[in-house]
């Protein structure tokens, strides 16, 4: 893949796709590495052959912070809104949405299932960075962005001088938009996205899948990326007026295929992601059954 001027893009196994995620490295006076989802054998091979000073997180997410474990000297930096909740895995369930589906037992029985190595690369991380200044690693200018909605805190890293933006989990892929922990949210997502076309970039790196995009493809994929969105309001709105409930709309794969669902995690964020829709369209979830909002009020 190209890179940029000191730009490096580092990808992760099977396209970038989740669990792992691309990543980007500054090859500057100041070494840096955005992200730490890539191919840990590429990782490694940049550790050794320049020495990583600092990692910058975009977001909490396991997929994009799984491999930070490799940088033990580095100092490692997240936004400052996730810092404080993404340290612990308690934390974590408060904002992924394993503690709002299922309460404490869904999280100590979610803890069993946490790989070492995600918590352990998330406990170092030991300092944030500020939204929306200029930092000068080197001589590579980058801004860290506040574009919430996917999580609260996720920020992409803009480099006006090079015309490249880092959009991370703006991936245009078919999937659509994922803001469902219990952080996500979707009106911010869709402001979030819109910002991001009126940068001043020729280019766009996602965190999966295709990975570079020219601003008139990006523009593009960002109208039938949003769009799904509205599908799935159109989805949601349907079955309600059939009569269903949340038990019986959340067992349908409106975001998951359906055969996934008995993955708890992914169960979860059916589960949440339909609440949010819910409630952009007006409806509550009153024990199991769904009503309109205005009918409570
Ligand atoms: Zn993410």
């Amino acid at each position: 893949m190209n890179n940029f001027g000191p730009l490096e893009i580092i990808e992760g196994p099977n396209k970038s796709k989740v669990p792992f995620s691309r990543s980007l490295f500054i090859n500057s006076s100041k070494k840096v590495l955005i992200d730490t989802g890539a191919d840990p054998k590429s990782l490694l091979s940049i550790q050794q052959r320049y020495g990583i000073d600092l990692v910058v997180n975009t977001h909490y997410h396991p997929d994009h912070t799984r491999h930070n474990y490799l940088f033990s000297n580095a100092e490692k930096w997240i936004n400052p809104i996730e810092y404080g909740s993404s340290l612990t895995v308690e934390g974590i369930a408060t904002i992924n949405g394993v503690y709002q589906e299922w309460g404490t037992e869904g999280v100590e029985k979610w803890k069993q299932s946490v790989p070492q190595e995600w918590m352990e690369s998330l406990g170092e991380i030991s300092g944030t960075y500020k939204y929306e200044e200029e930092y000068l690693f080197g001589d590579v200018k980058v801004h860290f962005l506040h574009t919430p909605g996917h999580t609260e805190g996720l920020a992409c890293p803009y480099f006006p001088e090079l015309g490249v933006v880092f959009v991370g989990d703006y991936d245009m892929s078919s999937f659509g938009p994922w803001y469902n922990g219990t952080d996500g949210d979707i009106d911010a997502f869709i402001e979030s996205g819109k910002r991001l076309l009126n940068l001043d970039v020729h280019t766009y790196i996602t965190g999966h899948q295709k990975g570079l995009f020219s601003k008139a493809e990006f523009k593009q994929e960002m109208e039938k990326y949003l769009a799904i969105i509205d599908k799935r309001d159109e989805l949601i709105d349907k079955y309600v007026r059939q009569g269903l409930n949340f038990e019986e709309l959340t067992n349908l794969g409106i975001f998951y295929p359906k055969k996934t669902l008995t993955n708890t995690i992914l169960k979860t964020w059916e589960r949440s992601g339909i609440r949010k829709h819910l409630q952009r369209l007006g409806y509550t979830v009153q024990n199991n059954d769904i009503v309109l909002l205005s009918a409570v009020r």
